[in-house]
């Protein structure tokens, strides 16, 4: 099995670096990464600058690996369609810093590392610890290595990828594994006014997770909280079925211009 293992932390992450040296007992192993931190940049792809790609070394591991100036996705499509010489049968993101749960996803870099496989047709899983400072890594690196082999075993559906979510606690402490669904957890956030040493006006974003009492118990949030590994399948298709069906009552074609 060839795994390609991409992160959004950047190539210095102690996450990656675990995820790779997991991934060396189940597979051969190829790492294109950002060179730096690039965390909430979502699906972004460069398409006004070059990319460029470094030679890199991976502590404990083996593993041919690059870092790359380009966000996650970039890294993805620069392994794929320039750097590796054999197409990769699972692509792997993370493991993230920090939980990517509910509205994390759409502006999650790992997430979207791994949503970038799976528009190439690649099985693809994206793996988060939820933790904020120091993250048992090793947990969440076993496991996710562990389903990429499961992955690459039953095929995944085209349009599909897998996000993985382990709370930061030792293994024997992890109550199990529950398939979820996205939960709708919001930030309250709010943008700081800061005065600069000119005396202009800057913002800085801040804010902190919204409380979790409604989280129903078949989300990806309830899982972490109640101690289990959350797995959520997702898709690309970002339809929302109900309100199509409901547009269709809508009197569009009265809303154009004659
Ligand atoms: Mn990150």
């Amino acid at each position: 099995m060839r795994i390609l293992v991409t992160n959004d932390d950047g190539i210095e992450a102690e996450g990656l670096h675990a995820l790779v040296r997991a991934c060396e007992r189940v597979g051969e192993v190829a790492v294109v990464a950002p060179h730096h931190d690039r965390s909430a940049s979502g699906h972004a792809i460069t398409l006004h600058k070059p990319l460029r790609a470094f030679p890199a070394r991976i502590p404990g591991a083996r593993a041919a690996a690059w870092a790359a100036t380009g966000t996650p996705a970039d890294c993805v499509l620069l392994a794929v369609y320039a750097l590796l010489e054999a197409r990769p049968d699972v692509v792997l993101s993370g493991v993230n810093l920090g939980p990517n749960i509910g509205h994390d996803l759409t502006y999650s870099g790992t997430v979207s590392g791994a949503m970038e496989a799976a528009i190439l047709g690649i099985p693809a899983i994206a793996v988060s610890v939820d933790a904020e400072g120091e993250a048992r890594y090793e947990v969440a690196a076993a496991f996710a290595a562990a389903l990429a082999q499961e992955v690459h075993r039953r095929g995944m559906p085209a349009d599909a990828l897998l996000n993985v979510n382990v709370p930061n606690l030792e293994a024997s402490r992890i109550r199990g594994v529950r398939v979820t669904r996205q939960s709708a957890r919001r930030y309250r956030s709010r943008l700081e006014r800061r005065t600069d040493p000119r005396g202009r006006p800057y913002y800085w974003l801040v804010g902190e997770r919204a409380a979790a009492e409604a989280d129903e118990p078949d989300t990806d949030s309830h899982a972490l909280a109640s101690g289990f590994v959350s797995v959520t399948p997702l898709q690309m298709d970002l339809t929302h079925t109900a309100l199509r069906a409901a547009l269709e009552g809508w009197p569009l074609q009265d809303l154009l211009p004659r």
